[in-house]
């Protein structure tokens, strides 16, 4: 039975104040909800157990693993997040090369989200299926039965993942967002190595004319006590096996990591499947409005990285805020100019 639950989690702001639900409580829709916060009633939702999205740590019971990012650029996206994770003392210069500062988060990736998170309203373990426009208002289905009906909706899950929902919801959207293209992981996780080994100086190396992409050291970076290795299949490696079972994909994944690292011997190994790692096309806009108050931001809008998800979120937030600031302009928007002319799929 559908039940209707209204919008419990948000802070009662003044009348007149927009509601505006998140969908994805990764970076950029933290981002945003932040930037939203003093202008709209707002709430993020995630289908995960945890915030985070691409931004994941994983614990066993001796190690600890980032399994998505390893590591942030510091470039101007970023910036503002980082005087605040580096005030708070959650991250650290990892290395430098190229004259590029990489930073890691001293806990694990995931808690830079979960430090944002604290400032937000947060939902998870809600996952969004279905989107109706009723009376003014977006109403959104979630797989719990759970209804939300907000003035304003923002999806970042990752573009094929926030598409399947239109469908689902006959929804019409811009052809082009489907030109989005990402790339798959296939990521090894490996514990209890019985001889200590030292890939690199600093624990991070990018091996060239393999099927290995990275092999990031957990205990040298710094977020494991223990011994804990992250490798990371390349894009096509990671595609071509990416439905084959588990235990062919590390038994050549190890072969080949021994091949070039000989003296390397795997302990304990999972794998871990991304079917959306890295933005291979973005959508060369930094975020879209697909219909009234119903607009997409993340990664694939503004890149493949941390700073690509900061770029978008901080697009939009500024947009919005704008709209807020000069409600004449909404007019221009949604009765006016059509943003998309092109046919909607
Ligand atoms: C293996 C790997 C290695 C990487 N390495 C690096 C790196 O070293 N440095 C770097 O800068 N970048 C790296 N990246 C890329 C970086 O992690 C991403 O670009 C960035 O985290 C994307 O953030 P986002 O908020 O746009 O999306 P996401 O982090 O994917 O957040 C989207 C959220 O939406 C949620 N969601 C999806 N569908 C629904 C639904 N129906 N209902 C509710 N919630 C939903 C998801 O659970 C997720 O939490 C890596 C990514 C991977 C996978």
């Amino acid at each position: 039975m559908i039940s209707e639950v209204d919008f419990p989690l948000v802070k009662i702001g003044p009348a007149s104040m927009l509601k505006t639900l998140v969908v994805g409580a990764g970076l950029s829709g933290l981002m945003i909800a932040l930037g939203l916060q003093d202008s709209r009633d707002v709430a993020v939702v995630d289908k995960a157990r945890g915030v985070g999205g691409r931004l994941a740590t994983r614990r066993t019971d001796n190690a600890k693993f980032d399994h998505g990012a390893q590591f942030y650029k510091l470039k101007p996206p970023l910036r503002e997040m980082h005087e605040r994770w580096l005030e708070r003392q959650l991250v650290k210069l990892w290395f430098t090369e190229n004259q590029e500062q990489h930073f890691y988060a001293v806990g694990g990736m995931t808690t830079l989200t979960k430090d944002l998170a604290q400032d937000t309203s947060v939902i998870v373990n809600e996952r969004a299926v279905g989107l109706e426009r009723k009376n003014q208002k977006w109403v959104v289905t979630f797989d719990s039965a759970r209804i939300e009906k907000v003035d304003e909706v923002i999806f970042t899950c990752p573009i094929p993942q926030t598409l399947e929902i239109f469908k689902m919801s006959s929804l019409a959207y811009p052809a082009q967002l489907s030109e989005v293209v990402y790339s798959k992981a296939l990521v090894l996780l490996i514990e209890d190595s019985p001889t200590p080994f030292r890939f690199q100086a600093h624990g991070y190396v990018e091996p060239q004319n393999s099927s290995i992409f990275s092999v990031a050291d957990q205990q040298e970076k710094g977020v494991s006590e223990v011994n804990a290795i992250t490798v990371t299949l390349n894009a096509e490696a990671s595609d071509q096996h990416f439905d084959s079972p588990d235990e062919d994909v590390i038994r050549q994944a190890t072969g080949e990591l021994q091949k070039l690292y000989p003296n390397f011997e795997p302990g304990i190994t999972q794998l871990k499947k991304w079917r959306y790692c890295q933005v291979q096309k973005s959508f060369g806009e930094l975020f879209a409005q697909v219909s009234d108050g119903l607009y997409l931001a993340g990664d694939g809008f503004g890149g493949a990285s941390l700073n690509g998800a900061a770029r978008s979120a901080d697009a939009l937030s500024k947009h919005l805020a704008h709209l807020n600031a000069h409600p004449q302009f909404i007019d221009v928007i949604t009765k006016g100019k059509k943003k998309w002319p092109t046919p909607l799929s």
